[in-house]
């Protein structure tokens, strides 16, 4: 792999981790609230009985001051989460908190394995340096703010209270655990990433029609109904299309040839909807296929579905009939849209000189 291969590599890393951290920046932190309650008191806990047990009796040689610092700053901090634990936090203060509390456990870390082992290399703050990086779902930004203070810090006492040469190998130590991190944090995003991308494309197969790519049933009724409660008073329609007589194309050339007329109609729905926002298009099942129209007039509405009369690119003559529930007062609801639209279909099934039928669904 060339130098440019991998710089491509990262940068494309760069974006896409951005991207992710971006779009999943609400359901992270939301997890990463719930948790930091019962972590911060674990970590209470963990800190009075190295305070009161385990420091009075290896004994380590502790600076008193500084202990109580460490337990009242992070009696502070616990205080402070139970007080918003309950209460909706913005983004940008929890992935705070969660990195001030990342900073506090490595800055102990250190300060302790200062304490009990200034004669030997450090083996416990580069430990705990990887696994910090590790434990959140949290953008690099936030992982790289909380090591590099702790980390500066620990430089700066190891050279003072360290031998020249233990000085070395703890700087050493801590490049080699900055890389294993890094490329940790790397490989964990990638996975996080390609996961999101599965569950995405999962997610979409879930919602097509497997034969002709347009939304099936349950998707399209989604769609539609999350527009109608979230604009309870823009107008909008319904259009059901059956196709005319389908099953003498299939008697006559075949079920193959059937399909292909579905997936040529299927194709004039996804001209008209793919590049038009306010229009939903979804096959309901059979030959029947259904259109759900936002904020258009009746005559807007109308002048869409001309286009949708003939299925071109067959020697045989394959038409649809179109049955449209307009509600411009939004009194009625998606099943009696469909009810009316239906309704209206079927009136003009079999009548050659008229394909649309349009009535007001109010
Ligand atoms: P009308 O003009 O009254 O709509 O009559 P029609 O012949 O189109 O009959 P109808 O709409 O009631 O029935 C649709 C037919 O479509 C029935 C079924 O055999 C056929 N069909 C359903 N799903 C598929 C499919 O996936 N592929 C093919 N080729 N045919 C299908
Ligand atoms: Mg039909």
């Amino acid at each position: 792999m060339s130098i440019q291969d991998i710089q491509r590599r990262l940068q494309q890393w760069a974006i896409e981790s951005r991207l992710y951290f971006k779009e999943n920046a609400e359901v992270n932190a939301l997890h990463n609230w719930h948790l930091l309650l019962p972590m911060s008191v674990i970590y209470l806990v963990i800190l009075d009985i190295f305070f009161f047990m385990v420091c009075p009796w290896i004994p380590i040689p502790v600076c008193l001051p500084c202990m109580i610092s460490f337990l009242g700053f992070h009696i502070l901090l616990t205080g402070f989460i139970i007080l918003f634990h309950k209460k909706k936090m913005p983004i940008w203060a929890v992935q705070t908190v969660i990195t001030v509390f990342g900073f506090e456990i490595l800055t102990y870390a250190g300060y302790l394995e200062l304490s009990a082992f200034p004669q030997m290399p450090t083996f416990l703050f580069p430990l705990c340096l990887c696994l910090m990086t590790q434990i959140y779902t949290r953008s690099t930004v936030y992982r790289i703010t909380e090591i590099i203070f702790p980390f500066g810090l620990y430089l700066l006492f190891s050279f003072y209270l360290k031998t020249p040469s233990l000085f070395k190998i703890d700087l050493f130590i801590l490049c080699i655990a900055i890389i294993i991190s890094g490329l940790a944090v790397f490989t964990q995003t990638l996975y996080m990433i390609q996961n999101d991308k599965n569950k995405r494309t999962l997610q979409k197969l879930c919602e097509l029609d497997s034969m002709t790519g347009i939304n099936n049933k349950a998707a399209f009724q989604c769609q539609a109904e999350e527009y109608m409660d979230s604009h309870e008073r823009e107008s909008c329609a319904l259009a059901i299309c059956d196709l005319d007589n389908f099953k003498i194309v299939n008697d006559t050339y075949g079920h193959r040839i059937g399909d292909e007329v579905l997936q040529a109609f299927s194709r004039q729905l996804h001209d008209l909807a793919d590049n038009d926002d306010q229009i939903i298009a979804g096959r309901f099942g059979g030959d029947e296929f259904v259109l759900f129209f936002k904020q258009l007039s009746k005559e807007e509405v109308l002048q869409k579905l001309q286009c949708l009369h003939d299925i071109e690119g067959f020697k045989f003559e394959v038409t649809c009939s179109i049955g449209v529930a307009y509600s411009a007062h939004r009194k009625s609801n998606m099943v009696q849209m469909f009810d009316c639209a239906d309704q209206h279909l079927y009136g003009i099934k079999g009548d050659r000189s008229q394909a649309i039928a349009i009535a007001d669904a109010d």
